[in-house]
């Protein structure tokens, strides 16, 4: 099974189940050759899962906690990096040899296959610190055995911002200086705060953007997202997000 080589999301709520569909669909309009695969924790209803199975090549359930597993138990204590630890579980998907993460909240606007070229653990910038990768796109080589590493290593040291971007900035600490390779540019994870933050690069840059983090509270999906008044750049890429989801409600209807 080696050489498989896929794109994974996670979704552990129906409303991150729309943004899951749309990491899809635009991965697919874009052509991608890669498998594309969510994971789904079991309290998302039937109709979610449903809609993600037409869009997706593997939906695959995963527990929260593996309750059989002692490193797990120990864990248990810990329920705010619950979340945290079932986008770890993608190092499990070891049917596959490289994998590049994407969070739920991303869109995909060209074919960006070229990531599978980078190693294990490409990611680039937070735009917050800039020493910190963003975890909402990433690199990886699932692996049992860094699963496990990952998880030792947050019994042992937690989470410095209670997320997985904390835990694996922390494991993956040779990071910001050891290999330049594994900096992602900016464009593949482009989040709105640059907007507000460096305008003027936005302007000369952004349209080279080949993937969109809709980083933050504010999501496409929620309500308050699709209201008038904020800034026009981001808009434009909402409202693609919006086509997007709709192109893909339309489809899986017919
Ligand atoms: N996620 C999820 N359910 C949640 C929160 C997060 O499935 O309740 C997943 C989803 O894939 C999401 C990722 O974890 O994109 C990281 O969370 P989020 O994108 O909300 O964090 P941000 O990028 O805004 O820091
Ligand atoms: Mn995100």
């Amino acid at each position: 099974m080696s050489g498989r080589e896929a794109f994974v999301t996670l979704a552990t709520t129906n409303s991150y189940c729309m943004g899951a569909t749309v990491v899809a669909r635009s991965l697919r309009r874009h052509g991608t050759t890669r498998s594309i695969v969510v994971m789904v924790t079991p309290n998302v209803s039937e109709q979610s899962r449903l809609a993600l199975q037409s869009v997706f090549d593997e939906v695959i359930t995963v527990d929260v906690m593996d309750s059989g597993d002692r490193l797990n138990l120990s864990l248990l204590g810990r329920p705010e990096l619950g979340i945290t630890f079932t986008k770890i579980h993608c190092w499990t998907l070891t049917q596959y040899s490289k994998c590049v993460f994407l969070d739920a909240d991303t869109l995909v606007l060209c074919n960006v296959d070229e990531l599978f070229h980078r190693d294990e653990l490409s990611a680039a910038p937070d735009p917050g610190w800039p020493d910190c990768f963003n975890s909402g796109v990433f690199v990886f080589r699932p692996s049992l055995h860094t699963h496990h590493r990952l998880l030792e290593h947050a019994r042992q040291h937690g989470s410095f911002d209670g997320g997985d971007q904390g835990l694996l900035n922390s494991f993956f600490s040779g990071w910001p200086v050891e290999d330049i390779s594994k900096h992602l540019p900016f464009i593949y994870n482009l989040s709105a705060s640059s907007l507000y933050s460096y305008l003027p690069a936005f302007q000369q840059f952004g349209h080279d953007a080949k993937i969109v983090h809709f980083l933050g509270s504010e999501k496409p999906w929620s309500s308050s997202s699709r209201r008038e008044g904020g800034h026009s750049h981001m808009e434009q890429f909402v409202s693609l997000w919006w086509r997007e989801y709709r192109s893909n409600t339309e489809a899986s209807a017919a």
